[in-house]
């Protein structure tokens, strides 16, 4: 008997709206503070003289919230407060109005309130780095809030704040951009994968978490909570600072994955075959597929390059700097793969620096290449692959390469309309594009 499938690929699992959400402070003047769209012109509140909102009908409904914190916003002013602050404070304002009986749905037979979320206390106080944010925090809170209210006592508010810290959504836009944090009750149910099968999308402040293939039922859902880019040692590590678990997943288990992400460019001439290095005996295996065989030698040069490209990274952490990326790409020459992650990270650090520099003809020549690493470790219909694919295809269309861009949006166009159908200004553009590249393609044929 066949399976029954709950969820098919590109359904949505769950939507919901923000129990709390706050928007980052470098964005304030910018974004509406309620629903993070960026119109033409903000309006501050008069109040507090801090927030800003796109009209009326937003500053109304953000008002139930912002009613207790425009005058603590008021008072506190010319200090500064955390963007962690504000959003401990607007949960403080929302139990004060009974939000600690708000459901938040599921499904039609589940529901979750804020004091199911996991709280991590133990957690939590066997974590000094995050006490001494806690404890920074809970000061500034008392600032914030002022003596009218009573504040919870530390031991309530470390409960408050691991559920918060643990739980929390980076609400980003359509570019990956992170805008905000939001607090989500009902989808933060799902556990963490590194080959995720779901994928939270933002529209706006909204969130829906789709399925990126058939999913059999709720409890099978995973999305991932980090990049999962990254070598099994550092995912591992990050999920345990900041989620508390150590990460058992399929890929975390496996011990080629990091083979892949450290693999060496095979030395013949159209062989495409990652070469696997291992690292502790100093050894690198021969060409699964030509027999090419590297002298052990050249570790030294991989482990140089993979250095130099590392240091160069952390630099560019705010920042892409095209000659940086271009410099790394010299150093690891010939010998990283394309599957390499430091090389994938350098490729799509000068893919968007070229985009920001509008050099066309340089942007395909490391976008391209990027693609094949995104479409191993995101996956084949993950939103990001389609993303890169719809900018390549920009690009191809308006450099006058119809046929090239007509292939790069028809595949954009079948990931996209899994996830980002709903984002109709984006998802036209992409469409409209798609149609006239392969009409242009055919009169070309
Ligand atoms: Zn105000
Ligand atoms: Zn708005
Ligand atoms: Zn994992
Ligand atoms: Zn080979």
């Amino acid at each position: 008997m066949r399976k029954k499938i709950e969820f098919l690929k590109g359904s949505c699992i769950i939507k919901c709206l923000p129990f709390v959400h706050i928007l980052k402070e470098e964005f304030r003047e910018l974004y509406c503070d309620f629903c993070f769209n960026r119109p033409t012109k903000v309006f501050r509140c008069s109040g507090c003289k801090y927030i800003y909102y796109c009209d009326r009908s937003c500053q109304g409904q953000a008002w139930k919230t912002h009613k207790d914190e425009c005058p603590c916003l008021k008072q506190v002013q010319p200090c500064e407060v955390s963007d962690t602050v504000r959003l401990l404070g607007r949960i403080l304002f929302k139990f004060k109005r009974n939000g600690e009986m708000e459901d938040s749905c599921i499904s039609n037979t589940r529901s979750r309130r804020f004091k199911d979320l996991m709280s991590h206390y133990k957690d939590l106080k066997n974590n000094p780095d995050r006490m001494i944010h806690f404890v920074a925090t809970y000061k500034m809170l008392k600032k914030f809030i002022g003596t009218d209210m009573s504040l919870p006592n530390e031991s309530d508010l470390l409960g408050i704040y691991g559920r918060v810290s643990v739980n929390s959504f980076n609400i980003v836009d359509i570019e990956y951009r992170t805008l905000g944090v939001g607090l989500y009750l009902a989808a933060s149910i799902f556990d963490h994968s590194c080959t995720p099968n779901a994928v939270p999308v933002f529209n706006g402040i909204s969130l829906k978490i789709i399925a990126l293939e058939d999913i059999e039922c709720i409890d099978k859902v995973f999305i991932s909570y980090i990049d999962v880019m990254n070598l099994t040692a550092e995912r591992r590590k990050q999920l345990k600072y900041k989620y508390f678990f150590d990460c058992m997943c399929e890929k975390c288990t496996d011990p080629n994955s990091d083979k892949v992400m450290s693999s060496l460019k095979c030395s013949t001439p159209n062989c495409d075959a990652p070469i696997f290095a291992d690292f502790a005996t100093n050894t690198i295996q021969p060409c699964d597929k030509c027999g090419y065989q590297y002298e052990s030698k050249v570790l030294q040069s991989y482990h140089e390059a993979a250095e130099y490209t590392t240091v160069n990274l952390d630099n560019m952490k705010d920042v892409n700097y095209l000659d940086a990326c271009r410099l790394c790409l010299i150093k690891q020459g010939g010998l990283f793969h394309s599957l390499n992650i430091l090389r994938s990270k350098i490729l799509d650090a000068a893919f968007e620096s070229c985009i920001d520099l509008s050099l066309w003809d340089d942007a395909p020549i490391y976008g391209e290449e990027l693609v094949i690493s995104f479409r191993e470790y995101y996956g084949q219909n993950h939103p990001l692959l389609g993303m890169l694919l719809a900018k390549l295809g920009k690009i191809k269309f308006n450099e006058g390469k119809d046929v090239e861009a007509a292939v790069f949006l028809k595949e954009a166009l079948e990931i996209l309309s899994l996830t980002h159908k709903e984002h109709k200004d984006f998802f036209s553009q992409v469409k409209e594009l798609s149609y006239h590249a392969s009409m242009l393609k055919r009169h070309a044929q």
